[in-house]
C-alpha cells in the first residue's frame, strides 16, 4: 500500500499516509473503494453522463457509524467531502474530484408507521424506494417527479411534486431528520430539538451535514387523475395560454406541469400534465377543458396509483445520458414568456431535450417564505430548460444553446433559482447561489456558522460561514 494524493478541503492537493486510510478501512462496515477498485467506476457515476469526477475515496456507508466514522476522517485530514443521496443532482454536487465521497447509496430503508402516518427513509433511499412502501397502506408524501431521484438532495432544497397543491413542498411534510454534523455528532433535528437547523435544512440544500434519515408526514394518497395531453407546435400559443390561465387558478387538489418537447416524428409539441389529488369525477369535470382543447395530438389522463404517476416522466430522464439545466422561478407566464418559448424551442439542437413549467402547488404557495429555508413562495412555477445529448461531441453546442434560452428567458423570471437546479458556483457566480436562497441567505449564514465554521460541506450550493 502507498500514501495516496488527495484533494484538501481548500481545493489545494496533499499527501495522505497509508495508515490512516487503513484506519479509516478498518473503522468502516460497508467498503472503501480507491481508483482500481472493481465496484469504484461504477460508485463515482452519477445520473448525469456529463459528470466524470474521481474522487480518492468512497465510502459506501452501511449506516449511521460508517457515517460519522467518514465524516471525523475528513475533518481530522482536511480532506475534501461530496455526500451522494440519490445522486440525481444535474451539476453533480455528490461528486468530488480528489476529495472523499460518503455515499449513502447502500442506506436505503424506509420504514411506515401506518397509524400514525409517518415514514422514516434512511438518507440514499431514492423516491421509487419511499413510495414503494408508503404506497403499501395507500399513503404518500410530495415527492419530486422523477421516481430514480434520491429523497435527501430533492428535500433539502425544498422538493417541488405532484402533491404539491394540497401538501406543499417535501420539505413543508419533513418532520424530523437526523443528521451527523461536521464534528462527527450525530443531531435530531426537528421543531423541538435543534429547531434553527431544522428550519436551515428545509431548503438550505446539504449544507449543514449528512442527512442519515428523514421522517416525513403522510397522507392517505388514492388512485388519482392523471397524465399527459399532447398538442400541435401550431397551436403552442394558445395550449400555453390555456395552460397559463388554467394554472393560475386551480383548487388545492390539481399540480400541473407545463411543457415543450420533441415528439418521436422529430416535431416539436406542447405537453401538459396534470395530476388530480381528490373525487375522480369531480376531476373528471375540471380537467375537461385541457384535454378538449384542439383536439389535443394524445390524451394519456386516466385513472392511476400514485407511484404510475411519480414515474410518468421517468422515459424522459433516462440515466447515463449527457444533461445540462438552466431553471429560474417565475411568478407568472406572461404572454411574452409564452411568445418567447415558443420562439426558442423549435431551434433546440437535440430532440431529447425538454421544457419544462412546474407547478410549485396551491399548499406550497400559502407558507410563508420564512417558515422555512425555501424562500420561493411566492413562484408559481419553476422554468427549466433540461437539455439532454447522447454524444461528447455535442456538448458546446447543447451548452451554448441552453445559456442563451436562459438568458433570454431571464427577464421574465425572478431572477432566482431553485437550489436544486442552479449550477456550481465556478460558472454561475456566489452572487446567483446566494440569490437561489432569497431573503433567507443571511439567516442560513447564521445556521452555517453554528453548525459548519469549517465549511466541511461544501461541494454543493454552498453558504460560506463568516465566523
Ligand atoms: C430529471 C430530473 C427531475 C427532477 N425533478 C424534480 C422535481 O420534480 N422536483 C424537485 O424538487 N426537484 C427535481 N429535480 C432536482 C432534484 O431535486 C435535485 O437534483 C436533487 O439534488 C436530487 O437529489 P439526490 O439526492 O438524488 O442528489 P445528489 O446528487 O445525491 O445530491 C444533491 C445535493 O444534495 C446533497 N446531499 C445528497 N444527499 C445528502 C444527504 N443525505 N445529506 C446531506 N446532503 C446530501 C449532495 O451533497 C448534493 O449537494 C430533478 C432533477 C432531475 C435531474
Amino acid at each position: 500500500m502507498t500514501d495516496l494524493r488527495i484533494t484538501a478541503t481548500s481545493g489545494t492537493d496533499a499527501i495522505l499516509e497509508d495508515a490512516a486510510i487503513q484506519k479509516l478501512r478498518a473503522s468502516l462496515h460497508g467498503p472503501l473503494l480507491c481508483p482500481g477498485d472493481a465496484n469504484y467506476d461504477e460508485a463515482r457515476k452519477v445520473w448525469n453522463g456529463m459528470i466524470d469526477r474521481r474522487p480518492a475515496l468512497i465510502a459506501r456507508c452501511a449506516g449511521v457509524a460508517d457515517v460519522i466514522a467518514a465524516v471525523k476522517f475528513a475533518r481530522t485530514h482536511d480532506v475534501l467531502v461530496s455526500v451522494r443521496g440519490g445522486g440525481h443532482n444535474i451539476p453533480g454536487n455528490s461528486v468530488c474530484d480528489g476529495g472523499l465521497m460518503i455515499d449513502l447509496a447502500g442506506m436505503r430503508s424506509v420504514r411506515v408507521d401506518p397509524v400514525r402516518r409517518t415514514a422514516r427513509a434512511e438518507g440514499g433511499t431514492t423516491w421509487a424506494d419511499f413510495d414503494r412502501e408508503t404506497q403499501a397502506f395507500g399513503l404518500g408524501t410530495t415527492g419530486g417527479s422523477v421516481s430514480h431521484t434520491g429523497i435527501a438532495g430533492l428535500s433539502l432544497g425544498g422538493g417541488i411534486g405532484w402533491l404539491g397543491g394540497k401538501h406543499g413542498l417535501t420539505c413543508d411534510n419533513l418532520l424530523s431528520a437526523d443528521l451527523v454534523v461536521a464534528d462527527g455528532k450525530m443531531l435530531i433535528a426537528n421543531t423541538d430539538e435543534n429547531p434553527d437547523l431544522f428550519w436551515g435544512l428545509r431548503g438550505g440544500g446539504g449544507n449543514f451535514g449528512v442527512v442519515t434519515s428523514f421522517e416525513y408526514q403522510l397522507h392517505p394518497v388514492g388512485p388519482l387523475l392523471a397524465g399527459m395531453v399532447l398538442y400541435p407546435f401550431s397551436k403552442a400559443k394558445e395550449a400555453l395560454t390555456l395552460y397559463r390561465d388554467f394554472v393560475e387558478d386551480v383548487p388545492d387538489e390539481v399540480t400541473t406541469i407545463g411543457g415543450l418537447l420533441t415528439s418521436p416524428e422529430g416535431v416539436p409539441v406542447v405537453a401538459i400534465a396534470v395530476c388530480y389529488n381528490g373525487d375522480l369525477e369531480a376531476g373528471e369535470k375540471l380537467l375537461r377543458p385541457i384535454r378538449a382543447f384542439g383536439p389535443p395530438l394524445a390524451d394519456h389522463i386516466s385513472p392511476m396509483a400514485y407511484r404510475q404517476v411519480q414515474t410518468l416522466l421517468d422515459p424522459a430522464a433516462i440515466r447515463g445520458r449527457r444533461y445540462y439545466i438552466k431553471s429560474n422561478m417565475m411568478q407568472r407566464i406572461s404572454d411574452a414568456t409564452i411568445d418567447t418559448l415558443i420562439e426558442r424551442f423549435p431551434t433546440v439542437p437535440s430532440p431529447l431535450s425538454i421544457v419544462v413549467l412546474q407547478q410549485l402547488g396551491n399548499a406550497a404557495n400559502r407558507v410563508s417564505a420564512a417558515a422555512t429555508a425555501f424562500s420561493h413562495r411566492q413562484a408559481l412555477c419553476e422554468w427549466a430548460c433540461i437539455s439532454s445529448w447522447l454524444e461528447p461531441a455535442a456538448d458546446d453546442v447543447n451548452i451554448q444553446w441552453t445559456r442563451e434560452f436562459s438568458e433570454v428567458m431571464r427577464p421574465f423570471t425572478t431572477g432566482s433559482d431553485y437550489v436544486n437546479q442552479i449550477g456550481v458556483e465556478a460558472e454561475e457566480g456566489s452572487e446567483r447561489i446566494k440569490a437561489a436562497f432569497g431573503a433567507n441567505y443571511d439567516r442560513l449564514v447564521g445556521v452555517k456558522n453554528k453548525y459548519d465554521p469549517t465549511n466541511l460541506f461544501r461541494h454543493n450550493q454552498n453558504i460560506r460561514p463568516t465566523v
